[in-house]
This record gives structure tokens, sequence and C-alpha cells, in this order.
């Protein structure tokens, strides 16, 4: 019978955070797969655990993946661990889960501590809606491209980001999102000099201007208010009824200005009828 893979989360700084049953899963596989070894082999001390290990990270997981795989079939459990938080989430794990469901492996997450929900919590924003970016691009074209396509989100957004990428990325906010959208620069989540501020974009594009970003970030930014909506519709029905002028349909127009302005075809349509019906 096959084994299981565990996705064990790990402390993302203070090693308190290890759960009695992270602590006994790590106990009972009969290996463990880690992002470093010589991080793990730390939090194995501090367990008094020891455990053969092999390496799991993005530069081998083409090779080690499959080789995991392989082991996990042949009977053998396995705890899938990262340098910090929950393995999966903005790491290669996501694709040893993937190759163990395609090969009908069983996987079973242990929950635990991972960056974003801990950043999201302690935010101050709306936290009912939100959506996970992740680390945006390296390339300053397409990292600009994600952010326009974020320009209308209404969900509160967050972004992982390394510190000598922090300023770019805060100078892009306030380029694409405006610089008064509040946020939280969550900063050394759970360590000893753990930080959360909450500014404005351009607040924190200004202070880190000036100040060198120093440690691990997580970024919380609140979403697009919904009134903005208002406008960019208002915009939409003067175009709507510039098209009924050339001569196009209503609802072929307002499906077109609804594409164009990114609002919704059908609150559209009925007020582009109701204004008609008012202008006689
Ligand atoms: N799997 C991890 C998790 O569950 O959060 C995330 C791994 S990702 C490679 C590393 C990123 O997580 C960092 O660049 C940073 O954005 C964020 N991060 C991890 N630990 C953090 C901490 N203690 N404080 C703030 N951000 C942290």
């Amino acid at each position: 019978m096959a084994g299981k893979l565990y996705l064990v989360p790990t402390p993302i700084g203070n090693l308190g955070d290890i759960s009695r049953r992270a602590a006994e899963t790590l106990a009972s596989v009969e290996f463990i797969a880690a992002e470093d070894t010589r991080v793990t082999v730390k939090l194995l001390n501090h367990l008094e655990l020891r455990k053969p290990m092999v390496t799991y990270h993005r530069h081998n997981c083409e090779a080690a993946g499959p080789a995991i795989v392989r082991r996990l079939e042949a009977g053998e459990s396995c705890a899938l661990v990262t340098d910090a938080g929950t393995p999966a989430i903005s790491d290669p794990g996501e694709d040893l889960v993937a190759l163990c469901a395609a090969a009908g492996v069983e996987v079973e997450a242990v929950p635990g501590p991972c960056a974003l929900t801990v950043a999201l919590s302690v935010s101050g924003l709306p936290t009912g809606r939100f959506t996970f970016e992740g680390f945006l691009p390296l390339n300053k074209k397409n990292r600009r491209a994600q952010l326009d396509g974020l320009r209308r989100e209404e969900r509160t957004m967050i972004f992982y980001e390394a510190p000598h990428k922090l300023r770019a990325t805060l100078d892009d906010l306030a380029q694409t999102l405006g610089p008064d959208r509040p946020m939280a620069v969550c900063r050394e989540l759970t360590k000893l000099h753990e930080e959360v501020l909450r500014l404005t974009v351009g607040e924190a594009a200004e202070r880190y201007a000036v100040q060198e970003p120093r440690g691990e970030f997580v970024l919380v930014v609140a979403g697009c208010p919904p009134q903005e909506e208002a406008g960019d519709e208002d915009a939409a029905l003067l175009r709507v009824e510039q098209l009924r002028r050339e001569g196009m349909p209503l609802k072929a127009a307002a499906a077109q200005a609804a594409e164009e302005f990114g609002v919704k075809k059908r609150t559209l349509y009925n007020r582009a009828l109701e204004s008609g019906r008012r202008d006689g």
C-alpha cells in the first residue's frame, strides 16, 4: 500500500508556533523532504528528533519530486517542510502535491503557520473576501500588467515581497492603485522585530524611500471601494449613448461598453434602458 505525503507547516519566525500535531507527524514519518536541510535540522534539534532527510526545492524539484513519489508509492511516508510556513504556498510544494494527486498518492495537510493569513488577520483591513497574489513578477512590465489587472479589484489583496524589491513594488502600487489606498506593511511577523504599519500606499512608498527595507514582508492592500464603479458606470453609459447614436442596438452597445469599462453588462443595460425611457 502506498505511503502518504504530509504537508507540515513550520514556524515563520517563532519556534513556539510548531504545533503538537506537526511535531508528532515529523516524528512518525520515514523521511522528511526539506527545502533546506540546514534550516530544518535546527527545528528537528529543537524537537529532539533525528530523521533521514532529502532536499526538495525550486532548483531540484523536477528530479526530486518523482523520486519522492516513487518512495511514497513503495509504501514510505514523507513529511514535506519548507524553511518557514505552509508547504505549497508560494513554493514548489504545489508541484509535489500535484504529482502525488496524479499518481493517486494520498496527501494530508497539517494546518499551521502561514505568513499570508497571519498578515491578513492583523492588517485591520476587511478579511471577508481577499485575493492572494503571491510574489509579483520580477519583470517590471509583467509586474505592472498584473497590478493593472487589479485596479478594480474590490477584495483585499495580499502580496509576498522580498526586501530588495519592496521599494519598486510600493512605487508600482502607488501608480496603479493610487497613493491614497490603505494598506498594511507586515514585517518580520512573529519575530523579535515584528512590525505592522497601517498606512496608505503613498505613505509606505515615502517611508521606504528613505528607510532601508529589512526582513520579510507581506503587503496587505485594501480593495477598490465599490463606489468607484459608479464613476466607471457613468462613463460606460455615455459610451452606450455614443454607440447608439452610431446605430448600434442597445443590447450590443451595452455589451461593448461593459467590456471596455469593465462594468457589469446587465447593470449597464438596465441603466441605459432607464435613461432612454426618461429621455422619452
Ligand atoms: N510557505 C510560506 C508561507 O506559508 O507563508 C511562504 C513561503 S515564501 C517563499 C516566503 C515569503 O513569505 C517571504 O518572502 C515573505 O513575503 C513571507 N514571509 C515568510 N515569513 C514571514 C514573516 N515572518 N514575516 C513576514 N513575511 C513573511
